[in-house]
């Protein structure tokens, strides 16, 4: 008879050419995941488990236009893995989305919730369309039948949406309401990223970037480096980049240069960060920003800083200019500033790496303070939510310090190794239904 079973003895990698390109940031995750795995030596069985997303769902979502015409949408929602808990990750709308991008985006999500121990596993979903040229209308009409089309797997304890490119708490609540409808009452602890008003958490908006200041001053602590004076560049000005130079400006750093898509501002006496958040309010972007010399994108990256911050775009520290990077510290808040080949080139200089996966962390843990809270039905004052994220981050960023020296590796790889240590110890114990 055929022996139709896969080999167990040898790592097969079947799904590694759905990851896109070397220089593609998701294929830099999974490498980076495959570096871990080995070094954790998984178990075959294990290890074939941990790199297929559980489920992956495409569904049809035809959507009345204004014109009176039906226009059928593509809709995506991958399931990566949900051993530790429900399925955790955002929607985003865009035409540039495809099931290989969410599919990573998606184990993503898996190995940054277990990094910083939150009860969830990885998710991700999206919907092929170009949300800049439909009307609201159209926009809350095409939220819904995305939600219907993926309504058996969505719920509070098996998947919970959050905004992501493209989405923002007004298309959250218009799922939370159908999928509400659905089930006959209200349900808010089906997705996060909601409005306050309507279950949402105090401090939400502001949780990545206030993460990214808890594991800054975490990291000066451990190279036993002051906060006072600290400079600081941070590339990007969005939610990310400015809520992190406002509050590491507030604890005393100095913020000397800043960017956006439209070019950058240095100062090396610091920068007024209140000062230029205002500026950007009423101007769009920083162009035109006085208060500073003008510099490139590319300049900021290598300036001779304590700290850079990138929180923009990903892949922007690659092999090319990492070798110039002068910073002793970088804190990745963006997804995947630097690719696999600029590691090598920062651990050989020195230069100590808070990892995206934990250093951009601080949404999803309060994502998950926002659905605990809307489980309770009991909402915190914004100082406890604060405290909390301020509780989990530094714990979390002394247990990869400890898991880095423990292991002698670096900082990211230290993260998956943690990150998919725990998610691997889940499946164990809970055992391998095959
Ligand atoms: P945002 O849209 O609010 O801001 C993005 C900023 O980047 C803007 O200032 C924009 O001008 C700038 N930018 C765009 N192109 C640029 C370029 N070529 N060079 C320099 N700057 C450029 O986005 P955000 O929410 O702040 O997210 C930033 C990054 O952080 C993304 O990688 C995102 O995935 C990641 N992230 C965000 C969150 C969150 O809660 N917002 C959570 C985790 C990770």
């Amino acid at each position: 008879m055929t022996d139709l079973r896969l080999p167990t003895n040898t790592i097969v990698k079947p799904d590694k050419d759905r990851f896109l390109h070397e220089e593609n940031p998701f294929e830099g995750m999974m490498s980076r995941f495959d570096k871990a795995a080995d070094l954790l030596d998984l178990e075959p069985g294990l290890y074939k488990v941990l790199r297929k997303p559980e489920k992956q769902i495409i569904v049809a979502c035809p959507t009345m236009m204004d014109n009176g015409e039906i226009e059928v949408f593509t809709g995506i929602r991958v399931l990566y893995n949900t051993s530790r808990g429900p399925a955790k990750g955002g929607i985003r709308f865009d035409m540039n989305v495809t099931l290989d991008e969410v599919t990573a985006l998606a184990a993503w999500m898996t190995w940054k919730c277990a990094v910083v121990n939150v009860p969830f596993g990885g998710a991700k979903g999206g919907v092929i369309c170009d949300p800049l040229r439909m009307s609201a209308g159209e926009l809350e009409r095409l939220t819904r039948r995305y939600t219907a089309g993926i309504i058996n797997t969505l719920g509070p304890d098996s998947d919970v949406p959050a905004p992501d490119v493209n989405t923002n708490e007004r298309v959250m609540a218009w799922i939370m309401d159908t999928y509400s409808m659905h089930k006959n009452h209200t349900v808010t602890a089906v997705v996060t990223g909601k409005p306050v008003e309507m279950g949402g958490s105090l401090g939400r908006r502001e949780a990545t970037g206030r993460g990214c200041m808890f594991v800054t001053k975490e990291a000066l602590a451990h190279l036993g480096m002051t906060v006072k004076g600290t400079t600081v560049a941070v590339q990007g000005f969005g939610n990310v980049g400015s809520i992190s130079a406002r509050l590491l400006a507030r604890e005393g750093c100095k913020i000397v240069a800043v960017s956006d898509r439209t070019g950058g501002v240095y100062n090396a006496s610091g920068l007024d960060v209140d000062d230029v958040i205002n500026w950007v309010k009423h101007h769009k972007t920083l162009e035109g920003y006085a208060k500073g010399e003008s510099i490139t994108n590319d300049e900021l990256l290598t300036l001779d800083v304590d700290v850079l911050l990138p929180a923009a775009l990903e892949n922007v520290i690659t092999t090319k200019n990492a070798p110039k990077v002068r910073a002793k510290i970088i804190c990745e808040g963006a997804n995947g500033p630097t690719t696999a080949g600029a590691d090598a080139i920062l651990e050989e200089k020195g230069v100590f790496v808070i990892p995206d996966i934990l250093a951009n962390a601080g949404g999803v843990t309060v994502s998950y303070f926002e659905w605990v809270q809307d489980r309770m039905g009991y909402f915190w004052q914004e100082s406890e939510v604060n405290a909390r994220l301020e509780e989990k981050m530094v714990a979390s960023f002394n247990e990869l310090c400890h898991y880095a020296e423990k292991h002698n590796v670096d900082t990211r790889t230290a993260a998956y190794m943690l990150a998919i240590d725990r998610v691997a110890y889940d499946t164990r114990m809970r055992g391998i239904y095959a």
